[in-house]
């Protein structure tokens, strides 16, 4: 089992120190791991602690566009959006989104939504849940998201539902080696949803990068199928 590629890591443009290196360092140690394709998505500016500075995404598309004339990967220069509105809104712009060569999409604590209330999500599960499963899918059908970053962390959503319209668009489901969180049911749930899926390390500093072990027991521990997911074997992008 190869892994060829890793489009999920952050780097110091998700502030606050979060992400732990720049994108030089990033892209030399994706590199020297022998990695053949390779993206730095840092967190959407929606985030309030840890998001992107708005005026940095230029700065940071330029960046890799320079690092790319030397890398000896395929390089690209994604985001890794919030997910803010129940209409399925994310906290990008549509000039901001033509800046990007991967789209990914997540929920994350630390970003203001009109959808989550954790009240409601305290006293009513079933009904934040539906909540969080539709405005999911309204992003599916608003945007061409490329991958839905770890679904059912954070928020509680209907795999089924949410990996069926991914199928549906074309969209990857994440397996991300951080967050992974389906109890028996809803990984089953991914499995015959028939959508496609990548695996993340969802790196936040260099010595994480293309770490998969979680990941690929969860693959091995419910036997998903090795050609639905896309950075096995063969190269993504
Ligand atoms: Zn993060
Ligand atoms: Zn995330």
């Amino acid at each position: 089992m190869q892994i060829t590629g890793d489009y999920h890591t952050h780097t110091k443009y998700s502030k606050n120190n979060h992400g732990k290196n720049t994108i030089q360092e990033m892209v030399d140690k994706a590199s020297d791991l022998g990695l053949e394709g390779y993206a730095v998505t840092d967190h959407g500016p929606g985030h309030i602690f840890f998001g992107i500075k708005r005026k940095n995404i230029d700065v940071a598309r330029a960046e890799v566009d320079n690092i790319k004339k030397d890398a000896p990967l395929n390089l690209y220069f994604g985001l890794e959006a919030n997910l803010v509105k129940g209409d399925g809104s994310i906290d990008l712009s549509e000039d901001e989104i033509k800046k990007l060569d991967l789209l990914l999409v997540g929920y994350h604590k630390g970003t203001v939504t009109d959808f989550f209330n954790p009240f409601r999500a305290l006293f009513n599960p079933k009904k934040q849940k539906e909540i969080n499963t539709l405005a999911y899918i309204n992003c599916l059908n608003k945007y061409k998201v490329d991958i839905l970053t770890h679904i059912n962390e954070y928020i509680r959503v209907d795999v089924y539902r949410v990996a069926c319209a991914a199928r549906e668009k074309g969209t990857l489901i994440e397996l991300n080696n951080k967050h992974i969180r389906f109890n028996e049911s809803e990984a089953k749930d991914l499995v015959r949803s028939g959508c496609n899926f990548i695996l993340s390390s969802d790196a936040h500093r260099k010595g994480n990068i293309a770490k998969l072990d979680r990941v690929l027991d969860f693959v091995e521990k419910y036997n998903i199928p090795h050609e639905r997911i896309v950075n096995l074997d063969k190269l993504y992008k």
